[in-house]
């Protein structure tokens, strides 16, 4: 199973889209899916028309040890398993402080699911306790960066938490892709983003850029990917474009290019039916298969991420779009190995200053 959580702390950037996006897409090309929600926003679940109330098991039950993984799992499409999120989530970086082994809460709770090609995670915008829980767990770090002037503030400290995880938790972790979004071709700004993402992230840049396109802000208020939504819009073109990359990095092929489809080709995976899910919470959809200015100064990357010392480790990250901020609050366990706050680099150190 290829175990990829899609990270960046930096909010609006298009890790949910992305997550629910790339996920629908490989399932329609007959992988099998297995996509968790790690953010208390929940905007994967709800963009696949899950809003999981008190009776759901969630990521948050599954974090606690509330219940297994298999009974928080939800079918939402062909190929395609959820585990939801609501916004207890919030509540579960202060609440898993304390625990001993909380950094492998969720590697832990997910042993037991091996009958998935991948495993996707869409991370909340922050470097707390949920996104080191998410880094544990994984092998491949995907970072979606948005196609604008500010796109590689905060990327050092992305860098220097990836690899304290690595070195103390996960040494089978790597930042192993970057996939440029919000693209505008018809900007120079754009294409000189790509250029300065490319120098700093030599051979790890996806070739296919995911355009804007407003079908893709359309499709979650229909409960619905891009696929489905508006098949042959360019956000479907360029996210099935993103499916065929990631399955190609991976020596896959396309179904139709070795004459299966995606159902022989889910049969010929090796995959074998799902563990026993709970009841999907509504009727799935049938898929549809388809056919610059240089980086700003990491000195800046302050505005748009706060380290307060005092507070031992909170890191909160403010959506870019100005709009939803989410909160990691990872607490100070007095007394632990150590702490999680020491996997976040502190912006105010001096070497922070230079990577961009
Ligand atoms: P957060 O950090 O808050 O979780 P995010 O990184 O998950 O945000 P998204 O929610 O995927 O970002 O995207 C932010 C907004 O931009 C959403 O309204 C989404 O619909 C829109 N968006 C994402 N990608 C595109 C695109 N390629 N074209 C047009 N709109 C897009
Ligand atoms: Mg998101």
């Amino acid at each position: 199973m290829h175990r990829i959580a899609l990270v960046n702390q930096k909010g609006g950037v298009g890790k949910t889209t992305t997550a629910v996006n790339l996920s629908a897409c490989l399932a329609a090309l007959g992988r099998r899916v297995l996509l968790i929600d790690l953010d208390p926003q929940a905007n994967t679940s709800i963009s696949f028309g899950v809003r999981a109330d008190e009776r759901q098991r969630t990521s948050y039950n599954l974090l606690r040890g509330d219940c297994t993984a298999a009974e928080s799992l939800v079918t939402v499409r062909p190929n395609l398993d959820l585990i939801p999120a609501n916004i207890d989530l919030a509540g579960a970086e202060v609440e898993l402080a304390g625990t001993i082994g909380r950094e492998f809460a969720l590697r832990d709770s997910l042993r037991a699911l091996t009958n998935y090609d991948y495993a996707i995670i869409d991370c909340p915008p922050s470097l707390g306790l949920l996104n080191v829980n998410a880094l544990s767990f994984v092998t491949e770090v995907y970072i979606p960066l948005q196609c604008e002037y500010f796109a590689l503030h905060g990327v050092s400290m992305l860098f220097k938490t990836v690899g304290v995880v690595k070195s103390r938790v996960n040494p089978a972790l790597d930042i192993q892709g970057v996939i440029p979004c919000m693209y505008d071709a018809r900007t120079g700004l754009s294409r000189e983003v790509v250029t300065e993402i490319e120098k700093h992230f030599p051979g790890r840049v996806f070739k296919t850029r995911i355009r804007t396109n407003v079908r893709l802000a359309e499709a979650p208020s229909h409960g619905k990917s891009i696929i489905e939504y508006a098949p042959d819009s360019n956000g479907a073109q360029d996210y099935r474009a993103l499916a065929l990359e990631v399955m190609a990095r991976h020596g896959e092929r396309a179904p139709e290019e070795i004459g299966e489809t995606p159902e022989e080709a889910a049969a010929s995976s090796g995959a074998v039916a799902s563990p026993a899910v709970a009841p999907p919470l509504h009727q799935p959809h049938p898929v549809v298969p388809t056919g610059t200015p240089a980086p700003a100064p990491e000195a800046a990357a302050a505005a748009a991420v706060s380290v307060s010392p005092a507070a031992c480790g909170t890191v909160t990250a403010t959506t870019a779009t100005g709009g939803t901020p989410a909160a990691a609050e990872s607490s100070s366990a007095q007394g632990d190995d150590w702490q999680v706050a020491s996997l976040i680099p502190n912006p105010s150190r001096p070497e922070s200053a230079h990577e961009a």
